[in-house]
C-alpha cells in the first residue's frame, strides 16, 4: 500500500469502532474533499485537543474559554449524580430527568484489570459529599455491570457515614451488561424515575 494511505489508514482505524477496510474507505474521502474542509477538520481537531478539559470538580468536559455548565447556580445542588465516564453525563442529560450536579468517576472498579479505589475519583467523590451542606440524594449511575454494580455498593459504604443522605441506584429498565452510553433516552429517564434505594 501507499507509505501515505498506509498512514492515514492507521491512524484512522486506531479510533474506536472502526476496523482496517472502514478506515481506508475515510482515508480515501478525505482524499476527494477541498482543502477547507481538511483544514477546519484539523483546526477543529486541535481545538477540540487543545481547549476541551475535564471540569475540576465534578469531571464533566468544559471549554477552558467557560465554566463548567453542570457545576452552575442553575443546577440542583440536593441531588448528585454518579457516573463512569464524562460521556454517561451526555446520556443521562438526554433523558431530561436530572436537574442535579454530576461526579464522573473515570471508570469502575476492576480488580482484574487492576483498577482500584485509588485510581477512581472516590476520595474526590467523599470531600465533596462530607463537604456538601445541600446535598440530599446521591443516584449512582454506573452501568448495570458486574463491575458497575460492585462499585456501586462500594461508593455505598463509603459514604454511608454522611447522616440524612439518600443513595439511590438506576432501576433495572436498563439491561443488565448495557451501557449508558448506548442506551436510548426514554430507557434511561425510566430508569431515573424509578429509581431504588441502594442496599449496602
Ligand atoms: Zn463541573
Amino acid at each position: 500500500m501507499l507509505p501515505e494511505l498506509n498512514q492515514v489508514t492507521s491512524l484512522i482505524a486506531a479510533l474506536p469502532g472502526i476496523g482496517r477496510k472502514s478506515a481506508q474507505r475515510i482515508a480515501l474521502h478525505f482524499l476527494k474533499q477541498d482543502v477547507g474542509y481538511l483544514n477546519r477538520f484539523i483546526e477543529g481537531l486541535q481545538d477540540f485537543y487543545e481547549n476541551v478539559v475535564c471540569c475540576e470538580t465534578c469531571g464533566a468536559l468544559r471549554s477552558v474559554r467557560e465554566p463548567c455548565e453542570f457545576c452552575g447556580p442553575n443546577r440542583d445542588p440536593s441531588v448528585l449524580c454518579v457516573v463512569e465516564q464524562p460521556s454517561d453525563i451526555y446520556a443521562i442529560e438526554s433523558s431530561g430527568e436530572h436537574h442535579g450536579l454530576y461526579h464522573v468517576l473515570m471508570g469502575v472498579l476492576s480488580p482484574l484489570d487492576g483498577v482500584g479505589p485509588e485510581d477512581l475519583t472516590l476520595r474526590q467523590l467523599k470531600e465533596r459529599v462530607m463537604q456538601s451542606t445541600t446535598l440530599r440524594e446521591l443516584i449512582i449511575a454506573t452501568n448495570p455491570s458486574v463491575e458497575g454494580n460492585a462499585t456501586a455498593h462500594y461508593i455505598g459504604r463509603l459514604l454511608s457515614d454522611k447522616p440524612g443522605l439518600k443513595l439511590s441506584r438506576l432501576a433495572s429498565g436498563l439491561a443488565l451488561g448495557s451501557q449508558l452510553e448506548f442506551a436510548d433516552s426514554q430507557s434511561i429517564s425510566l430508569s431515573l424515575r424509578a429509581r431504588v434505594p441502594l442496599e449496602t
